[in-house]
């Protein structure tokens, strides 16, 4: 396959979003090398997000960067969260194909040749799938099945499970990605929209090499409700189907009671019955409010029509194309 090279050569981005990474990138930055030394057949660069870190990722960054031109990095403002730390750096990278991996070496370099070869061939988003979840809790990782399957369900198996951000992208890929700028991204459901030739490798998900993993339980529930907003509406029918159902079974206990009062007549009782079914659709209610509330939240995001990040520094990494803005 190696014959094939044309004396045009390919160009491709190592993207990764770092939040509080001082301690790993060293680590990451020599496996990135080692690889790109293996396959040399390729222009190889670096693109690293500082996602507003309150550590010493950015010296480290400004460190990489002066001993080595092909690292470059993107200093934003804040922190604005991995899925919109992965958009600037949509943004800002300039290969011909784009691997997106997390900067803790959970996602093994090992794999890159792999997907290169996938790239080779044709297929558009490569993507590696988990085949454990070892550095997670049994709790979490039952939380986690759980979610995905409800997740599958309610958009028709369109958003995969294990299947985290690691993948290589093709350009084809980045400039459709680059055009979905709102501001709320749940980017898994993005790649599965998107299209294009997939192809999937399976790997084993490695511990975290230092540090700790930034996401709470209360983040995570949070990503999840966005995941599912974001990408359907089902939850609003279901709210309608729920609204109907009460409806149904209260019309049919009205009857029941009209029969029953013009037959036994009626006694004051029933107080049990009466508080149960106020909770109960009072509950539903709520419910139902609270999920019209979620989407109405994401439109009055949106609306404002802010920037998904703000820039403070670039170095090394390609002028940012506004033509998406
Ligand atoms: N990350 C980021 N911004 C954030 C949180 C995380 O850019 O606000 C990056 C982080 O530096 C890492 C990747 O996203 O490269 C995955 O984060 P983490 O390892 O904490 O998540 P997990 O592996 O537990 O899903
Ligand atoms: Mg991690």
């Amino acid at each position: 396959m190696n014959t094939l090279k044309t004396s045009h050569q390919r160009r491709v981005t190592v993207l990764v979003p770092c939040y509080n990474e001082a301690e790993v990138l060293p680590v990451l930055y020599d496996a990135l090398c080692r690889v790109a030394t293996e396959e040399a057949a390729y222009a190889w660069d670096f693109l690293f997000v500082n996602d507003g870190s309150r550590d010493d990722t950015l010296v480290v960054l400004r460190r990489l960067r002066q001993e080595d031109a092909r690292v470059g990095y993107v200093d934003l403002s804040r922190n604005f969260g991995k899925e919109r730390a992965m958009l600037a750096g949509f943004d800002y990278a300039g290969g011909d194909a784009v691997i997106v991996m997390d900067a803790d070496m959970q996602h093994p370099p090992s794999l890159i040749p792999q997907m290169l070869r996938a790239w080779e061939v044709g297929y558009e988003d490569v993507y590696a799938r988990r085949t454990n979840r070892d550095g997670d809790g049994w709790l979490r990782r039952r939380l986690t099945h759980g979610y995905y399957k409800l997740l599958a369900r309610a958009t028709r198996g369109e958003v995969l499970e294990n299947v985290g951000d690691f993948r290589l992208l093709d350009r084809r890929c980045i400039e459709a990605l680059r055009q979905m700028r709102e501001t709320e991204r749940y980017t898994k459901g993005m790649f599965s929209w998107i299209g294009f030739r997939k192809k999937e490798i399976p790997f084993e998900v490695q511990q975290r090499a230092a540090g700790k993993s930034s996401w709470s339980y209360a983040e995570l529930v949070r990503l999840a409700i966005e995941g599912i907003t974001s990408y359907t509406t089902a939850p609003l029918r279901l709210a309608t189907w729920t609204g109907l159902l009460c409806a149904l079974g209260a019309f049919l206990y009205m009857c029941f009671f009209f029969v029953k009062t013009l037959v036994v007549g009626d006694d004051v009782q029933g107080f049990p019955t009466l508080i149960i079914v106020i909770l109960f659709l009072g509950g539903v209610q709520l419910v139902s409010l609270g999920i019209i509330g979620e989407y109405l939240g994401r439109i009055f995001h949106e609306t404002k029509r802010r920037p998904p990040y703000l820039v403070r520094e670039v170095e090394g990494a390609r002028e940012e194309n506004t033509a998406a803005n």
